[in-house]
């Protein structure tokens, strides 16, 4: 089927109406432990856009009921004093949540840094042990930003089990953790969120507008301006950006969005689209992850 525009999929709406939820989940557990679930996050050196996403992730604890904590180390900061400083978190009782604003200034090992993040503590779902819990299926802490595609999908009723699903970008971050989410049995969601048939493509695949032609939902991770044109989406088929590249022109995403939605179903903007459901996964995590510290608490 084709369309001549494409229905847009309000992320910045699904986000609000998500942390509402979340902010009655997180009453209820204040109420029940008396303990307000808190996020640490970890700002090294002075950079606009980490500065930006830092704020947000503070603003949206403030309206999820969540506390949280800014720790600033300047630019020219140690690695070992980083890592004392998440040391100082991960034994933090108070603490629940530990984030590191990527990217760190170069010199640092942000690999290592991340390791020592205590992995009940480890909301961004990066250390290995948290990792290799979702690719067995049973995870801990969702990855916020496949979690949150995952979210926009299905409550804008697109169903993705039995669905061709192509992935452009095998990050760590996003594409690779995205193709875990949606090849699993079950999710969040339930199973007609998951379960679907994954392609994944990345800078070495040859013929991608072939690949991306054949996809019912296709997934844009790149980190290029509007790479996704009209002639690579097959007519009908959903479309997530989920890229967001500083222009001349202002935040643009992966997508050529103007051009794609002469032929996609259903496309998510930027900004608006994925940004705001990746910051409300991550207070979903921090509230798990004050839930499992909790539970923890409880047994010893
Ligand atoms: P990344 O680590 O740079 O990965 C980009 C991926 O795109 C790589 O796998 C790369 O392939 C692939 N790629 C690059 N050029 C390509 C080409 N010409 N054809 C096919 N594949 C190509 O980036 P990322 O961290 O995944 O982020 C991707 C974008 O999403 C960025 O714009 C980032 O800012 C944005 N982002 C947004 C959110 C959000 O909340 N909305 C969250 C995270 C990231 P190779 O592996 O072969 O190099």
């Amino acid at each position: 089927m084709s369309t001549d525009t494409a229905k847009i999929m309000d992320g910045k709406a699904i986000a609000l109406k998500i942390q509402t939820e979340l902010a009655d989940e997180t009453s209820r557990f204040i109420q029940k432990t008396g303990v307000t679930p808190c996020l640490a996050a970890v700002l090294v050196g002075v950079d606009a856009a980490s500065e930006v996403y830092v704020r947000n992730k503070q603003r949206a604890c403030k309206r999820v009921g969540l506390s949280s904590q800014l720790h600033k180390l300047s630019a020219d900061a140690s690695q070992q004093s980083l890592l004392d400083l998440i040391t100082e978190l991960n034994n933090d009782s108070q603490v629940h949540g530990i984030l590191v604003q990527l990217p760190l200034p170069a010199g640092l090992d942000s690999t290592q840094i991340l390791d020592s993040i205590n992995p009940q503590k480890d909301v961004d779902a990066f250390h290995p042990e948290n990792v290799g819990l979702i690719s067995q299926g049973r995870p801990r802490f969702l990855p916020c930003t496949p979690h949150g595609v995952q979210q926009i999908l299905d409550r804008c009723g697109i169903e993705l089990s039995g669905k061709h699903v192509v992935i452009v970008g095998r990050s760590e971050i996003v594409g690779k953790p995205m193709a875990m989410l949606l090849i699993n049995r079950d999710s969040t969601r339930g199973p007609q969120a998951a379960n679907a048939t994954v392609t994944i493509c990345h800078s070495r695949t040859t013929n991608l507008a072939a690949i991306t032609r054949t996809a019912d939902v296709l997934i844009a991770a790149i980190g290029k301006a509007n790479f996704i044109t009209a002639d690579m989406v097959q007519p009908g088929a959903v479309v997530v950006d989920v890229g967001i590249n500083r222009t001349a022109e202002g935040l643009v995403g992966d997508v050529n969005f103007d051009d794609v939605s002469t032929v996609a179903q259903h496309i998510t903007p930027v900004p608006g689209g994925v940004g705001p459901l990746t910051v409300t996964m991550l207070m979903h995590n921090t509230l798990t992850a004050a839930r499992i510290q909790t539970s923890n608490a409880a047994v010893e």
